[in-house]
């Protein structure tokens, strides 16, 4: 596993010269000579969030904040909006390639692959949280 990634994702330094380091979730963590620490802790609490930064084979990090955009851009904001949308408001899934509703809205367009590939993501997610926590 790449430490450095996983500790510059998750992580942010107070200031240049400090070696605390704070991470999203608001926990520090002091610096030490790998990056144990910071992935222990990852691994700990934010595995959802580190398994989707492994998994994503889009993503090929080139630098501190190729990984940080990981976070921040555009497609899952994208795909979660249209996933929140259709699934709240019990929308048809072919909502997402109607051409007046993507005109009138201000979702990015996404195609009905793209959707339905999504869709049986999720489930898998949820049914797999579900099975975890029931009783065998
Ligand atoms: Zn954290």
């Amino acid at each position: 596993m790449n430490g450095k990634l996983v500790r510059d994702t998750f992580f942010h330094r107070k200031d240049a010269l400090s070696d605390i380091w704070t991470c999203k979730c608001g926990t520090t963590r002091k610096a030490g000579r790998g990056y144990t620490n910071f992935v222990s802790h990852v691994q700990a609490l934010h595995v959802d969030d580190l398994g989707a930064l492994l998994n994503d084979d889009s993503h090929v990090p080139s630098s501190t904040n190729a990984a940080i955009s990981l976070f921040y851009s555009k497609k899952p904001l994208t795909i979660h909006e249209w996933l929140d949308f259709v699934v709240a408001g019990l929308e048809p899934f072919a909502v997402v390639e109607n051409q007046t509703f993507i005109r009138l809205s201000k979702f990015d367009p996404i195609s009905y692959k793209t959707l339905m590939k999504y869709m049986s993501m999720m489930t898998r997610t949820v049914e797999t949280k579900i099975s975890s926590e029931l009783p065998e």
